[in-house]
């Protein structure tokens, strides 16, 4: 190889499971990696639930992505959300937190930005009824179910303490049936000796779902044994029954019958229906390519986008031969578009199409029950539990968030304690968004982005070179270009005054 030769730049928008599986297929090619999320971390969605309902910390599902691939020298992360991409100057346009903007040239781009929840057309319902796709979500959750508790122990009436003691979820697939039985479980178990006005074991879960039956996915035989088991836990099922409304007395539903009816709730949440984010429809429109129903961009059989072989998508925002949105899937394709793309820059030949491995799938019911399909296999009960277990502990994150999930399972099962239950008192909603840009001249203080190791990015005036920095950037590998306008232009592209809205 031509030593001079600047190396290939590979973008990858994501650290998700498709961004990591793809980042680490190129951790011996022969390129610079640029990974490019709106969050610095590594997210564990699968465990999500626990985190809003006091098992685990968010640190134990969340691994900094920089720690996570320290030692892939050729990966280097930034801390960005992209809005947009242009396919004619091979630029990817991001806005760094506080609104200002960042353009990254690329060579291949691998778009891994997942979905998030979908209202389905009524975004309004997000104020009273929170998803769970984030941290952010999770602590939220957490923060309205103990909170709920606490406000049932101080109700003025028995009215008011029913309401609050009444938990709405929307949706009957895993997450949605993962919730339900741990609401019940630390009302009937971890929350049932300490309350002195209020009793928690009368808390209900009522769980609400369009279709006839709970984790239909994972085929009748196990869909029937989940409902029995939620039934037993004390979890009210409302199969076959459409959410019309949402707002903060709770919900309403329309039966199969064509009945409606309200439910009081004082704590709903949403756990069905997914879309693609606003980022796919910027790609679409800028490549001119289709978008399925939900929104999920259309891929050819080697995963990239028609007409664009240099844009690759992968994981649950590529819509492909109708695979699920799950974890397995985003690994797969994301290792296959790393793997892809070393083999083209190292001359090899191409692989063939993308074909997914079916390895299976695993919900959590409640303590010592799950319900797992392995191939043809289906286990359910207690060898479903531990089976649930061994999965959850190989593919967790990190060496050391295994550790500690496994000794917090160990507490949480054995003595009914969850340990992680702080919540805070500010309301998640008025958060303002580290990236809502801000407002006029504010933004151009932050004009300039400085990057380690990006050469055309200028110094702060007066900012002392580090000794030895002169020389850790030559030794640098080679091509390694840090953040910057596109090769016409060599100055830094990165300017504040435009951060979007
Ligand atoms: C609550 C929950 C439970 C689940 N349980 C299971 C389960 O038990 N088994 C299973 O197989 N699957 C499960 N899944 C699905 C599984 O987690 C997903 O299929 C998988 O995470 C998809 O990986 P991905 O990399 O495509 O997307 P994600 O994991 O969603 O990652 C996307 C990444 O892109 C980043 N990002 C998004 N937009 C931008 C942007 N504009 N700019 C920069 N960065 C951006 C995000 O911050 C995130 O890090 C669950 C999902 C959820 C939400």
């Amino acid at each position: 190889m031509d030593a001079d030769k600047p190396l290939r730049r590979v973008v990858i928008i994501g650290g998700g499971f498709a961004g990591l599986y793809a980042a680490r297929a190129l951790r011996r090619a022969p390129v610079s990696v640029i990974l490019v999320d709106r969050a610095a971390h590594h997210l564990f969605q699968p465990l999500l639930y626990q985190c809003a309902t006091g098992i685990l910390s968010e640190g134990q599902i969340a691994s900094p992505l920089r720690e996570v691939l320290r030692r892939h020298h050729n990966v280097e992360t930034l801390l960005a959300e992209v809005v947009d991409v242009d396919p004619v100057r091979r630029l990817v346009i991001a806005l760094r937190p506080g609104g200002s903007r960042l353009e990254i040239p690329y060579d291949d781009l691998v778009v891994t930005a997942g979905v998030r929840q979908s209202y389905f057309g009524h975004d309004e319902f997000a104020a009273h009824a929170p998803g769970m796709k984030t941290i952010g979500d999770a602590l939220a959750i957490r923060q309205r179910v103990f909170g709920a508790f606490e406000m049932a122990e101080t109700a003025a009436t028995v009215e008011e303490r029913r309401r609050y003691l009444t938990f709405a979820l929307v949706g009957a697939g895993p997450t949605g049936v993962e919730l339900a039985g741990q609401i019940r479980e630390l009302a009937t178990h971890t929350l049932r000796k300490e309350f002195h006005r209020s009793t928690p074991e009368d808390a209900r879960v009522l769980l609400f779902n369009g279709g006839p039956d709970p984790l239909a996915s994972f085929g009748p035989t196990l869909s029937t044994r989940a409902a029995a088991a939620l039934t037993h836990l004390g979890v009210e099922l409302h199969m076959n029954s459409l959410v019309t409304n949402v707002d903060e007395a709770g919900l309403t539903a329309r039966r199969a019958d064509g009945g409606e009816e309200h439910h009081e709730a004082a704590t709903v949440l949403w756990t069905a229906g997914v879309a693609a984010p606003p980022l796919a429809q910027a790609i679409a429109r800028a490549c001119g390519v289709e978008q399925d129903r939900s929104g999920r961009i259309k891929v050819g059989p080697d995963l990239t986008v028609p007409g664009h072989p240099d844009i690759s998508v992968a994981g649950d925002l590529m819509s492909v031969d109708r695979l699920p949105g799950v974890a397995e899937v985003a690994m797969q394709s994301g290792r296959y578009t790393g793997t892809r793309i070393r083999r083209a820059v190292q001359g090899h030949r191409p692989p063939g199409p993308f074909k997914y491995r079916d390895l299976g799938s695993a919900a959590y019911v409640a303590r010592g029950r799950a319900v797992v399909t392995l191939g043809r296999v289906r286990l359910s009960g207690f060898v479903g539990w531990l089976a649930w277990l061994l999965l959850h502990i190989a593919f967790l994150t990190g060496f050391r968030n295994r550790l500690f999930a496994v000794a917090t399972w160990l507490v949480a099962f054995t003595r009914e304690i969850r340990p992680e239950r702080a919540f805070t008192a500010r309301e998640f909603e008025t958060a303002r968004d580290v990236y809502a840009a801000i407002k006029g001249g504010e933004a151009a203080k932050h004009a300039v982005t400085r990057l380690p190791g990006a050469g055309a990015v200028p110094r702060q005036t007066g900012e002392r070179e580090q000794p030895g920095a002169e020389s850790a950037r030559a030794t640098r590998p080679e091509g390694r270009r840090g953040v910057q306008g596109p090769p016409e232009s060599p100055g830094p592209r990165d300017s504040g005054a435009s951060g979007g809205s």
